[in-house]
């Protein structure tokens, strides 16, 4: 019988990582990487991981999921004797989480010495070769490359104790489903199996109830709150690329123009990063977290008080309990990672009756969360376009405006009659005026900054868009390995003739001067766009795939983006030209 699912909530277990039963190489890593506590999927899921149990997950992006599993996965391995092949395989959808995941696995396993390597198409064969050569612990594979090496039999499975199918939703929409059960043929049955999916479908209950042994379950944000539990603020969110983040937050900022805000990060050194970075933009903000002693935090929260500080960066441990007076706005720099998290963080604002507002930034690939959270809290937070340059300047504008006429107001400006007078002699008492006003817009600081911060077009979850060829669950009629069999006719080789395929309702059609004589798979687009945009794979129309070149349907709304996204990519190693397809 599986477990009673159970929902992570906050106040239940203050867990703290020491608790966890995890070796001092793996709490010092963490301790280094600046994680103060356990997120709530962390705290339900590490116990039962680390006990031997299957567990099936409820997380989306955010959560910390990758550690959930990775820490376990970590402990297990240092408990072990050196082998050479891999005693853990985590199957990811994208290349791009490929890479990400294990860049994480391999920071939390430094001191373990843990040999971890990603495996992906795009990338040349041989460097993956090499690297399964050497001796691997954990490879972090994307099905499809992951059975082109158990087919060349430079992947072994055999001695593999552990399987995470990560993401799990995202690789069925990709048609990832057959591939997903062939490599799990391959694997020992006694292998511990670990699925994460943000959404829980039939589909994935299926799968788990085929795979899984008795599964410890972890749903996030099970139970809705009750009206009211929530407290009553403004609640907006941007999506902005990681790169683009701080540039983006200095933006609202000035034209939220908090009198006070806390500005919540995940770890100790974003926060010390983050810090830096507002003060050399000119904003007065104060570090602080649980790395520091009490006397320090003492002196930032009188700055902060004393209205010294206008911004107070911060972890969620180090922010708990704080009360502070004049405090307008809540600003989540990272999505929280459960929606209890952002409920206590939101909640510092709006009280007795005031006003509050409270800020999100997410990235792309953390738009699930979101929803989670509009979920739970049965609130609305409204998706926002990042302020502009043009939007910038209209504000910075009205405030030199509102600055002029208060000194008109004010008077006792004779002391400077005579540089109009002289000025005037040489110019048009309008021209002057323009300088004047000229020089106090630049002094409110607008030279800096003035560059334009791509948007993000939100993922459409709901409703699907059209699919021309519409009928199955999944993006292939008979997923990526009966692909490489020939593939589902009218899909693939159409010979170089451009095929009349009609575009889906919403949809457009990019093209792209690449395709099967390059090697190019559905997959590999697929992977390309989901990885490199905003946009999910279930979002992607038809594609079709020519010897010289390929198409593929994405929503109207997202052409701008997904073409920028592969401009600046590359498929199989190579670039390629990219545009909007009108024939
Ligand atoms: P994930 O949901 O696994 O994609 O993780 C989201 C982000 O949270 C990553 O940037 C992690 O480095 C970070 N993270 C994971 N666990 C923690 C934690 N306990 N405290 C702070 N940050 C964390």
């Amino acid at each position: 019988m599986p477990d009673e699912p159970t929902a992570p909530d906050e106040p239940t277990a203050p867990l703290a990582f020491a608790d966890l039963a995890l070796r001092p190489e793996l709490l010092k890593a963490l301790t280094s990487l600046g994680y103060e506590e356990p997120t709530p999927i962390q705290r339900e899921a590490i116990p039962m991981l680390l006990a031997g149990r299957d567990l099936l997950g409820q997380a989306a992006t955010g959560t910390g999921k990758t550690a959930a599993f990775a820490l376990p996965i970590l402990e297990r391995l240092a408990s072990m004797p050196e082998r050479a092949d891999p005693m853990a395989l985590v199957l990811v959808p994208t290349r791009e989480l490929a890479v990400q995941v294990s860049e994480a696995i391999h920071r939390y396993g430094r001191d373990l010495g843990a040999r971890v390597l990603p495996i992906y198409g795009g990338q040349p064969i041989e460097r993956q070769l090499h690297g399964l050569r050497r001796g691997i612990d954990v490879v972090v594979a994307t099905p499809g490359r992951a059975l082109d090496h158990i087919a060349r039999k430079t992947l072994q499975l055999h001695a593999l104790e552990v399987v995470v199918l990560d993401e799990a939703d995202e690789m069925l929409d990709m048609g990832f489903a057959e591939d997903i059960e062939a490599i799990l043929e391959e694997t020992p049955a006694e292998r511990q199996t670990v699925l994460f999916s943000a959404t829980m479908p039939a589909r994935i209950d299926k799968m788990a109830r085929r795979h899984l042994r008795d599964p410890a379950r972890v749903l996030m944000g099970r139970e809705a709150m009750a009206p009211g539990e929530a407290p009553l603020v403004r609640q907006s969110a941007y999506l902005v690329t990681r790169a683009h983040k701080a540039a983006a937050l200095g933006r609202v900022l000035d034209v939220e123009m908090p009198t006070a805000a806390i500005v919540f990060c995940r770890t100790r050194e974003e926060v010390d990063q983050l810090t830096q970075t507002l003060n050399g933009r000119g904003y007065r903000a104060e570090a602080l977290h649980g790395g520091m002693g009490q006397e320090q935090r003492d002196r930032v929260m009188r700055r902060v008080r004393a209205g010294t500080a206008e911004l107070l960066v911060a972890t969620d441990v180090a922010a708990r309990g704080l009360d502070i007076d004049s405090l307008t706005h809540v600003v989540n720099y990272d999505v929280p990672s459960a929606p209890e998290a952002y409920v206590h963080r939101i909640g510092r604002v709006g009280r007795a009756g005031r006003e509050g507002v409270a800020i999100t930034l997410a990235e792309p690939r953390e738009q699930r969360m979101l929803k989670t959270i509009e979920r739970v809290t049965k609130q609305r937070i409204d998706i926002q376009k990042v302020p502009t340059v043009a939007d910038l300047r209209a504000r910075r504008l009205g405030m030199t405006r509102a600055s002029l006429e208060e000194t008109l107001m004010e008077g006792d400006l004779d002391g400077f009659r005579t540089v109009v007078e002289t000025l005037t002699e040489q110019f048009d008492l309008m021209e002057v005026a323009l300088a004047a006003v000229k020089l106090a817009y630049e002094a409110t600081g607008a030279a800096a900054d003035e560059v334009e911060i791509p948007e993000v077009t939100p993922r459409a979850d709901s409703p699907r868009p059209a699919r021309p060829t519409g009928g199955s669950a999944s993006r292939y009629e008979s997923g990526p390995s009966s692909r490489r069999d020939g593939g589902p006719p009218g899909r693939q080789d159409s010979g170089g003739k451009r095929p009349p395929r009609p575009q889906g309702p919403g949809m457009a059609r990019i093209f792209i001067g690449s395709g099967s004589s390059a090697g190019i798979r559905p997959q590999d687009l697929v992977g390309a766009i989901a990885g490199e945009s905003s946009l999910g794979g279930r979002e992607i129309g038809a594609i079709q795939i020519a010897e010289r070149f390929a198409l593929v349907e994405v929503p109207e709304a997202s052409v701008d983006e997904v073409i920028r996204a592969l401009k600046g990519t590359t498929i199989k190693g190579r670039k390629f030209s990219v545009r909007r397809d009108r024939g």
